[in-house]
């Protein structure tokens, strides 16, 4: 017999730290592993609201994944998952199919746009280094032709994101630095240029404490964004978008040549066309992170829905818990092919940070709450505390953020 197989697909956060933890628990004969992704890098998307400004170059948050797993112990298989067909544990590839006798399905989140009208046209969405590098370009391009394009209007150099959840107002930080570069580089009075924010509820960043919520506001105000709250997108145009305030019958318009969508976010739609049992898209799973119909499937990161022991609402999909279910993964993997019994996945939030910029962040630690510099310097921890844990200080060295400040 020959080694039992591991299939891991999705080299997001979930994924990558799954393959790289079960290269440390196994050992060489335990198991083949083999890692399937789309593109043959991981990337960062904690950082793509940077990359999506401009603000960062997009190969920054990329990493080509030869680089960081231990190829001499994982098969990486460049493709795209099309299916899963558990019945015959086999995964149908565009270019192919793989058998496996342990899955663990991370293909991450996809823009929800709740089927409003004209969004998936005619809005950017923040997903993948793809559309990262599209928005950026877009923005630019808008600009280089404002002084040149005899049809230019004002409204070109509008930009409206939709939405004030956190990718929405990290966004928005990196935007209010970059507009000024912009404007000095094609030469455009900044006062040409709107930033609009479009959130449906009556603040922005709903779980968050308020005084964190209102010094962000306050900041991103004072940097010329213009708040429309309360106010939902209803449609998407070529022009821009037409929005209603809550309770009001009024359609407003508003011309725009950029329209970002940070409206929220869906899991992969794979689990749920391959007839996984699933809560809103997310495959439901037992609390050793297996799928709750299915023994020799686990699924980590956004594609997975997690309840806090009491809670009604699931935790929110974050890079935090998928990494912390990629170590729990691993060992129960290595339980598994012992004969082992199985651990149960125990969240340990460390608290979230939101950066303004750069510069600026709001945030509460281990219950402290920080604003400022002090949480823009505890992003940049975090975010090096991750490529520790991935490919130890080689990577940090290479990708990490050290220009504290
Ligand atoms: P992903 O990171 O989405 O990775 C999925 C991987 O699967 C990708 O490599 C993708 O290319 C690949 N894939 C997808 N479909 C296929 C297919 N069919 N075939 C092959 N490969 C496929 N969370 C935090 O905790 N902290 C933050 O600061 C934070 N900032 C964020 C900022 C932004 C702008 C956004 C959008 C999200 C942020 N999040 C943050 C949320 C976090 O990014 C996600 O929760 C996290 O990426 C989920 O990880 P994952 O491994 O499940 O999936
Ligand atoms: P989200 O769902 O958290 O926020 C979406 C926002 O859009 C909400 O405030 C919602 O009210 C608003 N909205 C929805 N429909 C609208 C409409 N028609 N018109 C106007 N507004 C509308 O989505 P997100 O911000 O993309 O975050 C996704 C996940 O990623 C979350 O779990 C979040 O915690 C995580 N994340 C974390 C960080 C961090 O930790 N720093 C950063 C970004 C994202």
């Amino acid at each position: 017999m020959g080694k039992p197989k591991i299939l891991i697909l999705g080299a997001g956060y979930g994924g990558m730290m799954t393959t790289v933890r079960l290269t440390k628990e196994l050992h060489a004969e335990d198991a083949e592993i083999t890692l399937v992704n789309k593109h043959n890098y991981h990337y960062q998307t904690t950082w793509l609201h940077e990359a999506a400004a401009g603000t960062i170059h997009h190969d920054r948050t990329r990493m080509l994944i030869k680089n960081v797993i231990n190829t001499n112990r994982v098969h990486f298989v460049q493709d795209s998952v099309r299916s899963i067909d558990r019945a015959n544990k086999k995964v149908i590839l565009k270019n192919g199919e793989l058998t496996y006798d342990y899955l663990v399905i991370g293909l991450g989140f996809e823009s929800n746009t709740f089927g409003i009208k004209g969004l998936e046209e005619n809005a950017f969405a923040i997903r993948s280094v793809n559309t990262a590098r599209k928005i950026r370009e877009h923005i630019e391009y808008k600009f280089a032709s404002y002084n040149n394009d005899p049809d230019a209007k004002d409204s070109d150099l509008t930009i409206v994101v939709g939405g004030a959840g956190l990718s929405g107002i990290e966004f928005l930080g990196e935007l209010v630095n970059r507009i000024p570069e912009l404007c000095k580089e094609y030469d455009i009075p900044a006062e040409k240029v709107k930033i609009i924010n479009v959130e449906g509820l009556p603040m922005i960043l709903p779980p968050f404490a308020r005084d964190l919520a209102e010094y962000a506001q306050k900041y991103l105000e004072s940097k010329g964004v213009i708040f429309k709250l309360g106010t939902f997108i209803k449609e998407a145009t070529e022009d821009g978008v037409m929005v209603q305030k809550k309770d009001s019958e009024v359609m407003e318009t508003i011309e725009a040549g950029t329209i970002v969508w940070t409206g929220g976010v869906k899991a992969s739609h794979i689990p749920a066309d391959s007839g996984f049992a699933t809560n809103r898209g997310k495959i439901e799973v037992n609390p050793d992170l297996r799928a709750k119909e299915d023994d020799h499937v686990f699924a980590v990161g956004d594609v997975a829905v997690i309840f806090p022991k009491e809670g009604e609402r699931p935790y929110p999909p974050t890079a935090q818990i998928a990494v912390q279910e990629a170590f729990y993964i691993a060992k129960n993997l290595k339980h598994l092919l012992k004969g082992e019994a199985t651990e149960t996945f125990v969240y340990k939030s460390q608290g979230t940070v939101a950066s303004l910029g750069d510069k600026v962040g709001i945030g509460t630690v281990l219950d402290k709450k920080l604003t400022g510099k002090p949480a823009a310097f505890m992003k940049k921890v975090i975010d090096d505390k991750y490529l520790m844990e991935l490919g130890g200080v080689g990577l940090v060295l290479k990708k990490g953020k050290f220009h504290f400040l």
